[in-house]
């Protein structure tokens, strides 16, 4: 035994923390001693098995650590590279080509099933195969195997414990207002939900330099987060959000991002907009049926656009080099809404997050 897991022995849990062997990394590979990895809200909707996860599995989604050892042909990290881990992607699908891989043709069996085509895992217990490369990493462990595509080298100064939400939770929000939507100086935005995801958004939108930021959120103290972070107004989501956002804007949104998937709400974004105005859909209903029904007349009237976004359109090459240079410049103070928690802490993080005790639980790994 080299590692140890947060091991998920059954649907919905609890993780339990086990000894496992976590093998050498094979061609393109790279293994990653994790020092920190952040809970997103992906890992407990995986977790209830819903999407076809084998048990015992490791999730964990939103890995950072050091360079342990790397396969045959891996260049672009070494061992004691400081990284962090984002999502997978194939690289040689129309999407990935066009520098567009959170759109990979192979997104979901790359990503969200925690397997690998061929069957094999390079986890074991007990000489018995555990479902890892869960997003291509399966993080909550001592040590993880990434790929050369989903890691990216940092600063050996670079906070871990900070960083580690960029490579999903983080870059979703900012991207989803900056990259997706395309955020413009002194427009008006509306974020649905403020949760990490959402207060990400609000970020996005102060660095774009949005003249007009407003929350709807139902919990006080995430609202009163969102106000620190830039919001101008917040709204609690009691009754008419439409009539609300307007009675603040009387032209409407610019962009109205949902991160909630909180259907009463998502389905009043349509009477939101501006002329112009962009939705975006990136919160997950509870329901595969949510639907959102568009009023096409006024649609066709205001040139509305309505469009989903997966991992905010990152590019992670590109666009982590991007988010931790707006975290060393002041700009994405994201360490104000994360709370850490040893690995053996796991599931009183979750109970956490379920409560609304913290809105970024990043687990430590020693
Ligand atoms: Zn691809
Ligand atoms: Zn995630």
């Amino acid at each position: 035994m080299n590692a140890i897991a947060a091991v998920l022995n059954q649907p919905d849990g609890p993780f339990s923390i086990e000894a496992v062997d976590v093998a050498q990394p094979q061609a393109g590979e790279v293994r990653v001693a994790i020092k920190a990895a952040g809970i997103c809200h992906t890992d407990l909707v995986v977790a209830s098995g819903a999407m076809g996860l084998q048990f015992p599995a490791i999730l964990g989604h939103e890995g950072a650590g050091i360079v342990d050892a790397v396969g045959e042909g891996v260049t672009g990290v070494k061992p004691g590279d400081k990284v962090l881990l984002t999502f997978n992607s194939c690289g040689a699908c129309k999407p990935c080509q066009r520098h567009e891989p959170a759109y990979c043709s192979h997104f979901v069996p790359l990503n969200m099933i925690a397997a690998r085509g061929d069957g094999s895992s390079r986890v074991t217990r007990d000489g018995k195969q555990i479902s890892d490369n869960f997003f291509g990493q399966s993080s909550f462990a001592s040590l993880a195997i990434a790929n050369e595509r989903n890691v990216l080298k940092v600063d050996d100064g670079a906070d871990l414990a900070v960083l580690a939400p960029l490579g999903c939770g983080i870059q979703t929000g900012v991207g989803g207002v900056l990259r997706s939507l395309g955020a413009k100086a002194g427009e008006a935005l509306v974020v649905l939900g403020a949760g990490a995801v959402g207060l990400s958004a609000v970020l996005g939108g102060q660095i774009a330099g949005c003249a007009t930021i407003i929350v709807i959120e139902p919990q006080e103290g995430r609202r009163t987060l969102a106000l620190q972070l830039g919001a101008t107004h917040v709204l609690d989501g009691q009754g008419d959000m439409a009539t609300a956002v307007r009675g603040i804007i009387p032209e409407g949104a610019d962009i109205v991002i949902d991160t909630s998937g909180f259907m009463p709400v998502v389905v009043q974004s349509v009477n939101m907009i501006a002329n112009r105005g962009r939705i975006g859909l990136l919160g997950v209903p509870g329901s595969l049926d949510a639907a959102l029904p568009v009023p096409v007349v006024q649609f066709i009237t205001q040139g509305g656009t309505v469009r989903g976004i997966i991992e905010g359109d990152s590019e992670p090459e590109v666009f982590l080099p991007e988010l931790t240079a707006h975290h060393k410049a002041g700009r994405l103070p994201i360490e104000t809404f994360i709370k850490t928690y040893r690995l053996d802490q796991i599931n009183e993080a979750i109970d956490d997050a379920h409560h609304g005790k913290c809105v970024k639980a990043v687990l430590l790994i020693d």
